[in-house]
């Protein structure tokens, strides 16, 4: 949430793009790939939460009475066992979140920063649980965080002439050391900067180029070759609010009754 935030207030406010028009296609472009990743990371929430509580339909039943002892049992109240904008605590994401400097040196800077802490917080999330979903999903993250990581480092290089490279990786751990984000890396993923639109943002090659700092691999854009992705999980419904019985067919016999 606060990368997609970042970005997108980054990227709706750059002053001068014409420019500077390399650095406004990464961060708008990237801006597009964080909405994919909370959509994904959504989807990790669901799945990881199918199943927590009892399913049934009879409210005497106590079927969310697991639920009190989950550490943020508010979670349970507010929705269907499902994501919400709030971090592990129940914190919800603010304006306070977003950071637009309007300089753009800045602005890039706290982005790698920003994706930085984030990888540190994915490896420890990762640390924490052995469920294959959450680790498909953290693996996967980050890999593509890693990403933005170099693309970021790597604008400030284009940007100022410094040298980043010395400085990987942040944190010292290695992508290579969780199976599923080495999976996803043996295929390329972490070479890619993907572009998310057919005709804007030409010109990020000016800054998404060259090698790896890592591996020494060659960067590239990908315009036409993106992911294929895959159909959402279709779960079921977790009936604690759902009147008891509802079925397609009753439906249409109510429309029928309303409507004709
Ligand atoms: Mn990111």
């Amino acid at each position: 949430m606060s990368t997609l935030m970042n970005y997108t207030f980054q990227s709706f406010n750059f002053r001068g793009r014409n420019k500077l028009r390399p650095f406004y296609d990464l961060i708008a472009s990237i801006a597009a790939e964080e909405y994919s990743h909370i959509e994904t990371l959504s989807y990790t929430i669901n799945l990881l939460l199918t199943g927590t509580t009892t399913r049934g339909k009879d409210p005497t039943a106590t079927p969310l009475a697991d639920a009190t002892d989950a550490r943020n049992t508010y979670h349970f109240i507010a929705s269907g066992q499902s994501a919400l904008p709030v971090d592990s605590m129940g914190a919800p994401r603010h304006g306070q979140n977003v950071f637009s400097s309007g300089n753009l040196k800045l602005d890039l800077l706290h982005n790698f920063f920003l994706e930085c802490g984030a990888r540190a917080n994915k490896m420890r999330v990762y640390e924490m649980t052995s469920d294959p979903c959450a680790r498909a999903a953290v693996g996967y993250l980050l890999v593509r965080g890693g990403v933005h990581i170099v693309a970021y480092a790597k604008a400030l290089e284009v940007l100022t002439g410094v040298n980043l490279k010395p400085m990987f990786p942040i944190p010292d751990l290695d992508n290579s050391k969780f199976p599923e984000a080495k999976k996803l890396e043996n295929e390329g993923l972490h070479r890619i900067m993907f572009r998310w639109s057919p005709k804007d943002f030409t010109e990020i090659g000016q800054i998404w180029k060259g090698e790896h700092p890592i591996d020494g691999s060659e960067l590239f854009v990908a315009d036409e070759d993106m992911l294929e992705g895959f159909d959402p999980p279709d779960l079921d419904e977790e009936l604690q609010l759902n009147a008891p019985g509802i079925e397609p067919e009753m439906l249409a016999e109510i429309a029928k009754r309303l409507f004709g």
